[in-house]
């Protein structure tokens, strides 16, 4: 998807105009995939603009540094300021998609990532949903790609590098005509979705991989929708599943910042339920979608307000 300018971007500390945020072509980061971002999303609300659950988002940026033992040199309320004001300086009155960036720079080459430099920056930008429309169905395809084994990378942190394995999952599955992968782990089981966690609903049941288990993120949207679920009364378990769950589910739908809650039409062109949004995923990405825009008070505490 094309990015939309905005005017600003923030960069180690400072406001730098949309067009001179460059960085030298040897940004070690650049080579070897060193670094962490988050996504993060600022919706419009009654009340102005507003970041979803930006506390949470800037911590688990700052816990993917710890686990690559990235020394961030700005506070967890640094970055959140950051993120607040980035939103303020710049011209998106219908909210805005934003990425916080960890990047290791310029001055030093080779693969230790101790000495070299730690850059950070923080852009901001209009970005439709992700998957495309919510009132359709994803086509959805196993991929032939693994998800990392969390030995090999630590699958809790969202490392820039990290991210070539859901690339080549993605590119996959968009090459075979479908919009989106799902992963399975090291031990076949089904682990996330290129960049979403994924849920499956039978007989009224609400089931999605544990992050631990599967290799997936823990994703902030999982959780929030797992709270939305459950105050609905649904019964929500984090359990191991397999690609059949898949096929004979009665709903799957896909949970992720950029994608929001967004419902899976087929698996492996298996139509799931008769291939429309079903009532439990409709009820909880309306429920989702009001709460983002500020519009339920019980859900007011996962939104920061940007003036
Ligand atoms: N899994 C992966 C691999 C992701 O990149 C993302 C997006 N951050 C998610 C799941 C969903 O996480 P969240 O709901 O926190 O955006």
């Amino acid at each position: 998807m094309p990015i939309t300018p905005t005017q600003f971007i923030w960069m180690d500390g400072a406001m730098v105009p949309w067009d001179q945020a460059n960085v030298h072509v040897l940004t070690h980061g650049l080579h070897y995939g060193y670094g962490v971002f988050e996504g993060v999303r600022a919706y419009q609300t009654p009340k102005g603009n507003a970041i979803f659950r930006l506390r949470d988002h800037t911590q688990r940026l700052l816990d993917s540094c710890k686990i690559l033992m990235i020394d961030v040199p700005f506070t967890l309320d640094q970055l959140m300021e950051a993120q607040l004001e980035v939103v303020r300086v710049n011209d998106v009155p219908e909210g805005c998609y934003i990425r916080p960036l960890v990047y290791l720079g310029y001055g030093e080459m080779g693969l230790n990532p101790l000495p070299v430099p730690v850059r950070v920056a923080v852009a901001c930008w209009p970005w439709g949903a992700y998957l495309g429309d919510h009132s359709k169905g994803a086509r959805m395809k196993i991929s032939s790609w693994q998800r990392h084994d969390p030995n090999a990378m630590p699958t809790q942190a969202k490392g820039t590098g990290m991210y070539l394995n859901s690339g080549l999952a993605k590119m996959e599955a968009i090459r075979a005509g479908y919009d989106e992968a799902i992963m399975l782990g090291p031990d076949g089981r089904i682990s996330e979705a290129s960049a979403e966690n994924l849920f499956v609903v039978k007989n009224g049941v609400i089931r999605t991989p544990a992050s631990s288990a599967a290799g997936a993120l823990a994703g902030i949207t999982q959780d929030s929708v797992i709270e939305i679920a459950r105050d609905l009364g649904y019964e929500v378990r984090f359990e191991t599943l397999v690609r059949t769950d898949l096929y004979l589910a009665d709903e799957v739908f896909l949970t992720g910042t950029a994608a929001e809650l967004a419902p899976v039409a087929s698996v492996d062109d298996r139509v799931v339920g008769d291939g429309t949004p079903g009532p439990i995923t409709t009820a909880l990405q309306s429920i989702y979608l009001q709460a983002v825009k500020g519009a339920l008070p019980a859900y007011e505490k996962w939104l920061t307000y940007c003036s």
